[in-house]
Formats: C-alpha cells, sequence, structure tokens
C-alpha cells in the first residue's frame, strides 16, 4: 500500500512537471512567433517611408550631373544605399513568410537547362565587370522537374553572384545533372573558398565570413539563408564544399516530382 502511495505521489509530480515543461514550451514558441510578427510587421511598415525616399532620391539621382561635385556623390550615394535598404526589406519579408510557413511553392513541369542559361545570360554583365566567365556544363536537350521556377532562378542568382563575388576572377562552371529520382544544379568557382569553420556559419542567417570586407559590396547576409529555405521547401537540399584558396562548390539537389522529397544525396559529389 506504501508503495502505491510513492507511486500515485511520483506520478503526481510528474505530471506537474510535464505541464510545466510544456507551458514553457509553449511561452518559447508564443515568443517566437511575437518575434517573427515583428519582423514582417517592421518590414511592411518601413516600405511606405522607403518608397518616398526613394521617389525623391531618384529625382535627386537623375539631376545629378547639374550639382556641385560634393552633393554629386552624396546623391549617388543616397541612391544605392536606398537600393540596398529595399533588398534588405524585401529578403527580411521573404524570410518572415518562410518562418510563418506561409509560403507555397508554385511547382511546374521546368526545364533545368533552359533556367540555368536564363540565369547565367542575366549574371554576365555583373561577370563581365568582374573579368569573370560563365561556363555552363548541361546534357543536351529537355531535363525537367516540376519546381517553382522563380525560387530556383532566386537561388542561381545568388550562388553565380556569391561565386562571381569571391570567384577571384577565375570561371565559374554552373553544372546541370541528374539521375532516375533526382536533379542537380551545381555552382563551382575557383576563388577564396571557405575554413570548415566558415562553411558551419555559411547558411545562418545575416553571417558573413568577413563582415568588414563585405560592408562595401552589395548583398545583406541573407541570399543563402533564403535559398536554403527556398531548397528545403522543394523536398531537397542545397550543400556546399569549399577549400581555402581553392574556391568553392554548392549543389541543389531537387525530387524530380514536387511530391517527393530525398531521404539522401543521391548524386555523386562534384569533383
Ligand atoms: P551575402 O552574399 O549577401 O553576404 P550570402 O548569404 O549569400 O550573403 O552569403 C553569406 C556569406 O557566405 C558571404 O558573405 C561570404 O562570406 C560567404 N560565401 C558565400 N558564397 C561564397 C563563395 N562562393 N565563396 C566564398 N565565400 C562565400
Amino acid at each position: 500500500e506504501k508503495g502505491e502511495d510513492v507511486i500515485a505521489t511520483l506520478a503526481r509530480s510528474f505530471n506537474g512537471m510535464a505541464d510545466s515543461l510544456q507551458s514553457q514550451i509553449k511561452k518559447l514558441a508564443d515568443l517566437s512567433e511575437v518575434q517573427q510578427r515583428f519582423v514582417s510587421d517592421v518590414s511592411h511598415e518601413l516600405r511606405t517611408p522607403l518608397t518616398t525616399i526613394r521617389l525623391a532620391g531618384s529625382v535627386l539621382y537623375d539631376q545629378r550631373a547639374s550639382f556641385p561635385p560634393a552633393t554629386e556623390r552624396t546623391a549617388e550615394l543616397l541612391h544605392t544605399q536606398v537600393e540596398r535598404f529595399e533588398l534588405l526589406l524585401s529578403d527580411l519579408l521573404e524570410i518572415s513568410r518562410y518562418d510563418a510557413g506561409s509560403v507555397q511553392v508554385e511547382a511546374e513541369p521546368t526545364n533545368l537547362v533552359h533556367l540555368a542559361e536564363d540565369a547565367i545570360d542575366s549574371m554576365r554583365s555583373l561577370a563581365e565587370s568582374k573579368g569573370t566567365e560563365l561556363r555552363l556544363v548541361a546534357p543536351g536537350g529537355h531535363l525537367n522537374a516540376e519546381v517553382d521556377p522563380r525560387r530556383i532562378r532566386r537561388i542561381l542568382h545568388n550562388l553565380i553572384g556569391n561565386a562571381i563575388e569571391h570567384g577571384e576572377s577565375k570561371p565559374v562552371i554552373v553544372s546541370v545533372d541528374s539521375n532516375a529520382t533526382a536533379v542537380a544544379l551545381s555552382v563551382r568557382d575557383f576563388g577564396l573558398g571557405m575554413t570548415d569553420a566558415d562553411v558551419a556559419h555559411v547558411f545562418d542567417r545575416f553571417w558573413r565570413a568577413d563582415p568588414s570586407r563585405q560592408r562595401t559590396i552589395g548583398g545583406t547576409g541573407l541570399g543563402l539563408a533564403i535559398s536554403l529555405e527556398d531548397a528545403a521547401v522543394h523536398g531537397g537540399w542545397l550543400q556546399v564544399w569549399s577549400s581555402p584558396g581553392q574556391g568553392s562548390c554548392f549543389r541543389l539537389t531537387l525530387p524530380r516530382r514536387s511530391s517527393g522529397t530525398l531521404t539522401e544525396s543521391p548524386l555523386p559529389l562534384p569533383p
């Protein structure tokens, strides 16, 4: 009888512990929901004044040639900073949509070779300005997968932009390959590369290998964090191999069918 009492007491205190643990967890979840909503609300609130600043700024920017040199530089500075700010806001809004779980993939049969060609074409002028050659390695003809082309194009822009930025003017190779169930898009550069410690953080929000160097270069530090979400929402993977001085390879692997998910990386590592 004593034993039963002890067990009943223990069970009650376990219950109590479980309840309080559950309420703690719920509090944490609510907190992060409040945080998410805060980021989303702030981003929305900032959009309207920013639009006004952009309009006023572009009036000044268009007339900059008629200003004294110092004022001309100020007009240019305003212009580029407003652009950066807009980029940051749209990235923040996208991240907060992912956090809220409100992102819908609009998958459609898409020719990934064409998509890669388009992405390369739209990055060509940036590449030329850095003296970087962009190459495509892809099978002839079609390579279709059910994906949201807008999101996959965004990932490619991001990866190719980074490869150009950190590629030390060496060639950047975009490749497309596949097996029966998966397709892969890889972006390889032969530039700065990263240490293992850097690689561990590369998908973190706002993380940058060298913040002082990068402050001058565009970008928000959210690009790869968004790309990772874009890959995951497709049931796919975004992986990276990198070595200091040897360059980096980012590889996006996607299921061919939008209903599929990948349980393991089905394609071999890049050379
Ligand atoms: P951003 O490019 O705006 O800084 P990203 O999320 O795209 O943000 O990248 C985060 C950081 O990862 C970069 O600032 C850079 O330090 C590092 N990185 C990304 N791609 C490469 C690359 N191909 N080679 C070397 N470092 C890279």
